[in-house]
């Protein structure tokens, strides 16, 4: 409230699409105005910037320290894929048929009107596809590497680019172009490799929950979401802001398929030949937009803490007096104290920005790249020993004033380690107290088709018990889904048992499963 005037300011926020006007226009400025990415010019395909690019970089570092966690070797496989490596599992070389980019020439001529074409004398005798998975390359060397019961379990995991070429893309969401780890693993048997599966879906659960302090429910794809070639597909889902579900984070139980395909047998104990259950599971850029849409706010995005860049910014109100030598000194000072602290099982991460410009121009572009806390201070601060702290997630503003909280530098050493460990947990609260609340259920079709017809600004999920079919039956469920725009999620491996009928069959019921729209 103004104090001099008895009313309450108008909010004026640092984005101009709020999320309840233009959920996707909303997104986009979040991108760009924290300047996470932008388009390259090549469709579906963006460039990263340093804030989005170091975000990448904390998520990779710790999903890296967990996959190594569980005894699986990083290691790297060629970007072009032989055609024929695809051919060899029909299934899989179907799926993914439609969205490979294809490379058949490896040298360009002038065709005498000044353009550049394929030079027909180097076309490649066999096609080289630009790796969409890599099962079928990695699939070939564990062929190699494995002999005996006493080469597996193989585990490798890849860091690398992948293209699939997406006809709808947006940006960090759906892109032709993507980063990634896939991890790849053979085993001896069928428990094994299942178990490896559940193993990798479980830590992309606490990977999402923990460190993207993103709420997620971990389950059993239908079988018309299987991955091509896949056994079992099982993933993470989270609720974005606007209701509808992501899926985070996959793994495949393979079954013996790709070991067929690419020969990759053993000799167990009894000195038979066997064939290896594979499994292979992946996570990529698309964490991040799920980040955003989960956590951004009117005011940009707000970076959890786990993953963020810095995770204090210091700001010095420059003037380009000569006062400003002590006022740096003063901060560098505090700077230095703060790094020596631990937050969250790690070191601190603090940045001093001394860029020249406007205090609060900067103010405002750490507040939309969502940086947890900003300290700012000025030369009578720095006078008075004081600092002036601004969370993130309690951010209001009114015009141009944000609510900073003043207090000694001693006292914001004192407490910053817990500011940061706070900001984490509140974000993790926010965002599942929300997706709770927008979990509903329905009884039958015709329950959940009203639910999804009224006009709900954000539906949310739907639970629904099923007899889970098959075949046409199958088909025939997902194109009732399709005219109301909807899709299966997943059956959620924990949680209540069904009870009742399916609500498409009038079966009775074996499991749940979530029903929502989707990215
Ligand atoms: P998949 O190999 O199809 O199971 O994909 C593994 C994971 O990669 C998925 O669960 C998504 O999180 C992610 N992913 C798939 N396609 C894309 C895409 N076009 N852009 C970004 N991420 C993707």
């Amino acid at each position: 409230m103004n104090q001099k005037t008895g009313q309450t300011p108008a909010i004026r926020h640092a984005l101009s699409t709020k999320r309840e006007d233009d959920f996707a226009q909303w997104y986009q400025e979040v991108i760009s105005e924290a300047e996470m990415a932008e388009e390259s010019g090549v469709r579906g395909c963006m460039v990263i910037k340093p804030w989005g690019y170091g975000v990448w970089e904390r998520i990779q570092r710790l999903m890296d320290d967990r996959i190594k966690a569980a005894g699986i070797q990083n290691c790297y496989f060629p970007l072009f894929i032989p055609l024929s490596y695809f051919a060899k599992e029909a299934e899989h070389v179907e799926g993914f048929a439609k969205e490979m980019a294809v490379v058949t020439h490896h040298r360009l001529i002038g065709d005498g009107k000044g353009s550049l074409v394929p030079d027909p004398e180097a076309k490649l005798e066999e096609p080289l596809i630009v790796r969409p998975t890599s099962e079928t390359v990695i699939g070939q060397a564990m062929a190699r590497w494995v002999q005996s019961w006493r080469d597996l379990p193989l585990m490798v995991n890849q860091w690398a680019n992948v293209v699939r070429w997406e006809m709808r893309t947006r940006m960090f969401l759906r892109t032709s172009e993507f980063l990634w780890q896939e991890g790849h693993t053979a085993h001896a048997n069928r428990e094994d490799a299942v178990t490896e599966t559940l193993r990798a879906l479980e830590m992309y659960r606490d990977f999402a929950e923990d460190e993207l302090a993103m709420p997620v429910i971990a389950g059993e794809k239908p079988e018309n979401e299987r991955f091509p070639g896949a056994v079992a597909t099982y993933s993470i889902e989270a609720m974005m802001q606007d209701g509808k579900a992501l899926q985070a984070g996959t793994s495949h139980y393979l079954g013996t398929g790709f070991a067929h395909a690419a020969g990759i047998t053993f000799q167990d104990r009894e000195g038979t030949q066997q064939y290896a259950h594979t499994t292979s599971w992946g996570t990529s850029t698309r964490m991040i937009g799920g980040l955003i849409m989960v956590h951004g706010d009117d005011d940009g995005l707000r970076v959890p803490p786990r993953v963020a860049p810095h995770q204090i910014v210091i700001l010095p109100m420059l003037r380009e007096t000569p006062e400003d030598d002590a006022l740096l000194a003063y901060c560098e000072e505090l700077r230095r104290s703060l790094t020596q602290l631990s937050a969250l099982g790690e070191p601190v991460r603090v940045l001093l920005d001394k860029r020249p410009g406007k205090a609060t121009q900067k103010r405002w572009a750490w507040v939309k790249k969502g940086v947890p806390l900003i300290l700012e201070i000025g030369g009578r601060d720095a006078a008075a020993g004081q600092v002036s702290m601004l969370r993130r997630d309690r951010l209001w503003n009114d015009a141009a004033k944000a609510n900073f909280v003043a207090m000694s530098k001693e006292d914001f050493v004192a407490r910053a380690a817990g500011e940061i460990e706070d900001f984490q947990a509140s974000l993790h609260a926010e965002a599942q107290a929300r997706r709770d609340a927008n979990i509903s259920s329905a009884s039958s079709f015709e329950e959940l088709a009203v639910f999804f017809s009224e006009d709900k600004r954000y539906p949310g999920w739907v639970a629904v018990e099923w007899a889970r079919p098959t075949g046409d039956e199958l088909e025939a469920v997902v194109q009732k889904l399709k005219t109301l725009k909807l899709t299966m999620r997943n059956t959620p491996l924990e949680g209540e048992e069904a009870q009742g009928t399916c609500i498409f069959t009038g079966r009775p019921a074996v499991e749940r499963i979530y029903i929502a729209r989707s990215y």
